[in-house]
This record gives C-alpha cells, sequence and structure tokens, in this order.
C-alpha cells in the first residue's frame, strides 16, 4: 500500500511539465478553487486545453465553472462570423 506522498508523486509524474505547478499548488492546498476546478478540468481531458475547452458535459457539477469558456465563446463567434454564418447565443 502506498502512502499519500508516493500516490501525489505518482500522479505528478503523469501531468505534463506545463502544467506541473499548478498540480503543485493543488496538491499543496494553495491553490484558489477557481484553479483547482482548472485542474481537475484538465485532467478530465487527459491535459488537452482544446478538448477541455470544448467540453459538453452539462451534467457535469463543474460544467458553469470550466476554464477557457471565453476563449471557446469567442472561437464559435469567430468561426460564424467567418462562414458568414449565423450569429451564437453568446453573440446575441
Ligand atoms: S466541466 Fe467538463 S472538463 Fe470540467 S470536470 Fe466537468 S466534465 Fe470534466
Amino acid at each position: 500500500m502506498s502512502t499519500d506522498a508516493e500516490r501525489i508523486e505518482k500522479k505528478r509524474r503523469a501531468v505534463p511539465v506545463k502544467y506541473r505547478k499548478l498540480f503543485d499548488r493543488c496538491m499543496a492546498g494553495k491553490a484558489s478553487p477557481r484553479d483547482a476546478i482548472k485542474m481537475q478540468c484538465l485532467e478530465c481531458w487527459g491535459y488537452d486545453r482544446t478538448e477541455t475547452e470544448a467540453c459538453d458535459i452539462v451534467t457535469c457539477p463543474l460544467y458553469h465553472h470550466r476554464p477557457y469558456q471565453k476563449r471557446a465563446t469567442t472561437r464559435i463567434r469567430r468561426r460564424g462570423a467567418s462562414s458568414g454564418g449565423e450569429r451564437t447565443e453568446s453573440a446575441q
């Protein structure tokens, strides 16, 4: 049976280097709730930011608090504008 420190270290090794500081703050209890949610959401999609942005799991309790919402909305708006398409709900 492994200790908490061993489990955390094992998980840390699976975190991409660019997110390790965030992970460390979370594990130390020093991350803000917003950053902790960001870490959870990134982990949820295998640390793929694009996938995290596109999360559509509306039944998740964190859905309305997930990171990168503004960026994803902007991208949808741009896509609609460049295709001469219709406006999205958020653009109205
Ligand atoms: S909001 Fe989406 S990305 Fe975040 S934890 Fe829930 S399902 Fe995962």
